[in-house]
């Protein structure tokens, strides 16, 4: 069994409390991992906000599971109190990363305005998030990103073909199953990309069914296929705070069970990119998530 966790960092917070203690785990662990970080402010109270666009939704948070799951602060960045950047606030955790062996990508620039606004920013738009981010994690490393992770899963043509510009390594920036090549308008991209395959906590922990740690472990578990690559998301500000301690016990089960842990670098490697499927890239939704994320479409028969 092999599994890619792929680590989404999308707050300030989550850069600076979740991923060091993820990184000290799975460093114990002897676990190897891949970090996506959110380059630009941490508008994130905004993206909360979204659930709440009526008046009295400051009192509709503080009773909700809003301010648990991320904090004070988090709540009211970029809303009541102004956004604080993600990644270049904490420039030494991101190359310590780097330095113990983690790979460390692009995570979009502002998560919020990409994962709401994507359709309406336009190409320039577009550009410039990527610019931005990319730049970002050049004046952090020292070297170009050779990845990008959607923020949201989320992506449009206009995405698709700018980052393909790019020439990455790989991108993964979409819900499916296995690697393939995107499809933008009859035309085949060339960087691969590799899909989150599992759903996430966020999506799964509302469930009726999964009621308690064990659960959810077992469901994970019950998911993981056996003969594929399974790439898992998680996130730094829930696997790496607050659900610490149940993603232990996970990354612990998998151990029990011989997984092998991969970067996606690695899976793109060593990935012969002409044997991929070549898939539209479609819009969709998944049970406990809002709103649409792209996903792999059917695979394209090739011409005769
Ligand atoms: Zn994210």
């Amino acid at each position: 069994m092999e599994v890619a966790l792929k680590i989404d960092v999308d707050t300030h917070q989550g850069l600076e409390l979740g991923v060091p203690r993820l990184a000290a785990m799975l460093e114990s662990e002897g676990v190897a991992a891949s970090f996506y970080v959110s380059m630009g402010p941490d508008n994130s109270g905004r993206a909360i906000l979204r659930v709440f666009r009526n008046r009295g939704f400051l009192a509709k948070m503080f009773r909700t599971k809003a301010v648990s799951m991320y904090g004070t602060r988090t709540v009211l960045s970029g809303t009541l109190l102004p956004s604080r950047p993600i990644a270049l606030s904490f420039p030494e955790i991101i190359r310590d990363l780097k330095a113990r062996g983690f790979e460390v990508g692009v995570h979009g620039y502002d998560h919020v305005r990409w994962q709401d606004h994507l359709d309406d920013i336009g190409e320039a738009g577009v550009r410039n998030e990527l610019e931005d981010a990319f730049e970002a994690y050049r004046a952090i490393l020292g070297e170009p990103s050779r990845s990008f992770a959607a923020p949201g899963w989320r992506t449009n043509n206009e995405a698709l073909i700018a980052l393909d510009a790019m020439g990455l390594d790989y991108r993964s920036d979409t819900r499916g199953i296995a690697p393939y090549q995107c499809v933008v308008e009859g035309q085949v991209l060339a960087t691969p990309e590799i899909p989150t395959t599992l759903p996430t906590l966020d999506e799964v922990m509302g469930r009726r069914d999964l009621s308690d740690d064990d659960a959810v472990r077992e469901f994970y578990l019950g998911l993981c296929k056996p003969d594929a690559l399974n790439v898992h998301t998680i996130h730094a500000e829930t696997e790496g705070m607050g659900q610490l301690e149940s993603f232990t016990a996970l990354i612990r089960a998998l151990k029990e069970r011989e997984a092998t842990f991969v970067q996606l670098r690695e899976v793109s490697r060593r990935m012969n990119r002409a044997e991929l499927p070549a898939c539209e890239v479609i819009r969709s939704t998944l049970p406990g998530r809002a709103g649409w994320i792209s996903a792999q479409g059917p695979a394209r028969v090739p011409p005769e």
